[in-house]
């Protein structure tokens, strides 16, 4: 299957590509982004043949169905992977929290966090076409706390890939930091920035328009690629466990095959609601996807007045800081769906340039007649999580909470609800203990402990070492210093 461009085509670029050249370079013409041709019919048929599958085997003709031109050996290295996982043969558990409430746990990789999902077997695909090519990448991340672990964590000593990752210093988690500054591995660059990540994130940005940088990078032989969640060879393995869940209510009772369910998902930059919705269109009966944010809730104003305004807009710090975004780059992709080329050329023109675009009648009711949304205040996170934990026995990440508030105001209790966890409750410690017992300015080893007895749940152990472990990345700097820092490293 080849890949198109959400803005059209400009004349530079081919006007199709494969998915590695999707993977390797994955901004197209006019600043946007590749989509798949077409999207495989699956049906009902795909679900039925799945329903006694298992993650892996659903994963793989799934991929399959894709025609991707990545080697069948490659796909299976890469889904492998799924293997480490708590449960090797349930790396998704769907757990009943409510009569008509199931939570999808999308955290039970290595760094304890959703991006894990995509990010793991994507590293084995990427650093596999670069070996066929014989090239050298470099990834660049700039991280608010979970990309960055699980990019170095899929990366680490994986040949002809080096990864160099910048991090607010101070602005992460204690077990956000630790994950990254104890990964021990030639390949890896861990950069601490004095700054907040908005700086991190421009520092990235001027450095890939850097000619310096480039023609250095160049002289080595290396080339520049990113592991974002633009990069549709994360978005591809997003969608297989929608259908896993899917499939996970038929097999508990929860509902009857065919019956429609809401996909209820807490959303900053729509990877994870995108693969949402590319299931939808590919078999799984979906009454309609619901977007939760945080205070930074663009998103709900964007499905609920087909306004995306960025004007007198700042991004607010939250308790759900990976989910602090405005913009929200996936949504590109539905535009595209929806609307064609030309009009969401004509929409990013004009958030690009005047922060703001309206929807037409039309296109709001299409958009609203498959999402709807709603944001959730960290106050009234920190009470969905004391209470769920109370009245459910159920401890949630406040990421997760923020689908507590659109299910009550978005969803017809009728209709069965997958929502989605995309954290562990050890990567969002002290918000959870002031959720739960109102301590504050604890630090995290603290607060592990305290949740820990109070919710009669033991801190993995890959957590509890991160404490203990050696720190090998120590480098923190001003900005002025990436650049040099970076070129020393490759
Ligand atoms: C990345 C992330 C999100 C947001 O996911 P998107 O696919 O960017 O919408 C939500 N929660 C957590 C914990 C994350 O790490």
């Amino acid at each position: 299957m080849n890949f198109i461009q959400t803005r059209g085509i400009d004349e530079s670029r081919p006007a199709t590509v494969t998915f590695s050249e999707a993977i390797l370079a994955p901004i197209a013409s006019f600043g946007g982004l590749y989509v798949p041709e077409t999207l495989p019919e699956l049906g009902k048929e795909f679900l039925e043949k799945h329903l006694n599958s298992s993650y892996k085997e659903l994963a793989k003709d799934m991929l399959n169905r894709f025609e991707i031109d990545i080697d069948s050996a490659v796909i299976d290295e890469a889904l492998a992977l799924y293997d480490k996982f708590d449960d090797k043969n349930n790396p998704v558990p769907v757990v009943k929290v409510k009569e008509n409430l199931y939570i999808s746990e999308l955290y039970h990789g290595p760094t304890r966090a959703f991006k894990d999902m995509a990010l793991q077997p994507f590293g084995v695909v990427l650093s596999s076409i670069a070996q066929k090519r014989g090239e050298n990448y470099l990834i660049l991340a700039a991280t608010s706390g979970d990309t960055g672990p699980a990019a170095l964590e899929t990366f680490k000593n994986r040949a002809n890939v080096q990864v160099a990752c910048l991090y607010p210093d101070g602005g992460t988690s204690d077990v956000q930091r630790l994950q990254m500054v104890t990964e021990d591995a030639a390949n890896l660059k861990v950069i601490g920035i004095h700054g907040v990540f908005d700086d991190a994130q421009n520092a990235l940005k001027q450095l890939l328009a850097s000619e310096s940088f480039n023609a250095a990078l160049k002289k080595k032989n290396v080339s520049l690629s990113a592991a974002n969640s633009v990069n549709f060879g994360r978005i591809i393995f997003q969608i297989i466990y929608h259908i896993h869940s899917y499939l996970e209510l038929v097999r508990q009772d929860g509902i009857t095959m065919g019956e429609k369910v809401y996909l209820n998902v807490p959303s900053g930059n729509f990877g994870n609601a995108l693969g949402g919705y590319y299931a939808s269109k590919m078999c799984v009966p979906v009454e309609k996807i619901i977007i939760s944010s945080n205070e930074n809730n663009v998103l709900t104003k964007l499905i609920k007045t087909g306004k995306y305004d960025l004007r007198d807009c700042a991004v607010m710090g939250t308790t759900s800081p990976a989910m602090d975004i405005l913009k929200s780059s996936n949504i590109e992709r539905i535009l595209f769906d929806m609307f064609g080329p030309e009009r969401t050329r004509e929409l990013m023109q004009n958030l690009e340039e005047k922060n703001f675009y309206e929807l037409n009648a039309d296109e709001l009711a299409q958009l609203q007649k498959h999402f709807d949304a709603d944001f959730c205040k960290g106050h009234e996170g920190k009470g969905y999580i004391k209470d769920t934990f109370e009245d459910d026995k159920y401890l949630m990440d406040p990421h997760t909470a923020t689908c507590m508030k659109s299910y009550e105001t978005c969803c017809d209790p009728k209709i069965k609800t997958i929502a989605y966890s995309t954290a562990e409750w050890t990567k969002f410690s002290p918000i959870i203990a002031n959720a739960l017992s109102g301590e504050i300015d604890v630090k995290d080893i603290e607060a592990l402990e305290s949740i820990s007895k109070i919710a009669s749940l033991p801190i993995p152990d890959m957590v509890k070492g991160l404490f203990t472990k050696e720190v090998t990345q120590s480098t923190v700097i001003d900005k002025e210093d990436i650049e040099k820092e970076i070129l020393n490293f490759i």
